[in-house]
């Protein structure tokens, strides 16, 4: 039945190519997948990926899943093993995610890994998410599409119940509603999931069980889900101390700024990217300028706050 809404649109080509020119304008797109329904955005695009986070309201920044059109795609962003080769043949299209290390000088924004070396990587089967990246041509990150802390939304309905206008809502109608895809890192299962332990085991041998969150990199192939800077950063800077390298905002300016207008959407699509290259900088010690707490601005200044106090 046709909605009253114009943000939903029934899915078919004509939402389909009114969803691509979302995604290329650095729009927010909520697809059904074989889990739940995603809040998508090119991958690629700073700016795009952090009106994910906006739009959701998140008081963090965790890394995001990229959603993938084939194993061929992913090869392009990251590297493969023959482990990894075998589970992707295995499982793809399907529920099982990835993390896999990226390659050098790639294409993806920083903010979708949240400024980490390795990628989650996922390839879905469902026919909106699969037409939708075939559309765009371009990785799509994509949490689910409800409100940070809301439950995981089945239908467009829950989505825009979740998100309001924030999103172009491509209606497929209700998800099967499953699991959260299973997470996989080497052999380590960092979020169990429908692909069960049983049918890892079947194509690696064996497998273990591993933190979805560590706190400290325990063991081997147990990644730490955030990256931080090496160097002691100092908050609410609002000039350099000697041997500090500035990172500056609004009207504090300095080596390099997160955004000289003040647009915490643009600081948040620089953030990770700001923050290694403070960390490759001659000088000892990191500053920043401060950031307001409105919006996607909580998000920022939690991860300035594990960087400074780790
Ligand atoms: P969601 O998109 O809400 O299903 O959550 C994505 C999950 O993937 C989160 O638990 C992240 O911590 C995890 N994740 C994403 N990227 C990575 C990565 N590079 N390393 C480890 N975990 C990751
Ligand atoms: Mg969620």
């Amino acid at each position: 039945m046709a909605s009253p809404n114009p943000s939903i649109l029934p899915y078919g080509m004509a939402a389909l190519a009114e969803a691509a020119r979302v995604v290329a304008a650095g729009g927010l797109v909520a697809v059904p997948t074989e889990t739940v329904y995603g809040l998508a955005a090119n991958a690629t695009d700073g700016a795009a990926v952090a009106r994910i986070y906006a739009a959701k309201g998140r008081p963090s920044f965790n890394p995001l899943i990229v959603h993938v059109p084939d194993l061929a795609t992913a090869e392009t962003l990251a590297g493969f093993d023959e482990e990894a080769h075998a589970l992707a043949t295995a499982f793809w299209p399907g529920p099982l995610t990835l993390v896999r290390p990226l390659r050098a000088g790639g294409p993806l924004s920083a903010l979708v890994t949240a400024g980490l070396d390795t990628v989650a990587l996922r390839v879905p089967r469902h026919r909106a998410m699969q037409s939708l990246l075939v559309h765009c041509g371009v990785p799509l990150a994509a949490p689910s599409a409800n409100a940070s802390g809301g439950i995981s939304p089945t239908t467009a309905e829950h989505v825009a119940a979740s998100l309001g206008a924030a999103a172009l809502i491509l209606d497929d109608g209700a998800t099967p509603a499953g699991l959260e895809s299973t997470i996989v890192a080497g052999r380590t299962i960092l979020r169990p999931g429908p692909v069960t332990a049983a049918m890892l085991e079947s194509v690696l041998g064996s497998v273990s069980r591993g933190a979805e969150h560590p706190a400290v990199i325990t063991a081997p192939g147990q990644l730490a889900s955030h990256y931080a800077p090496a160097k002691p950063l100092r908050l609410n800077a609002v000039g350099a101390d000697a041997d500090e390298w500035l990172i500056g905002y609004g009207p504090v300016g300095g080596d390099e700024t997160l955004s000289a207008t003040g647009d915490p959407l643009e600081a948040a699509a620089n953030l990770f990217a700001a923050l290694h290259r403070a960390d490759a900088a001659a000088s000892m010690r990191i500053a920043v300028a401060p950031i307001p707490m409105d919006g996607i601005g909580e998000a920022i200044n939690d991860r300035l706050r594990r960087a400074a106090h780790p």
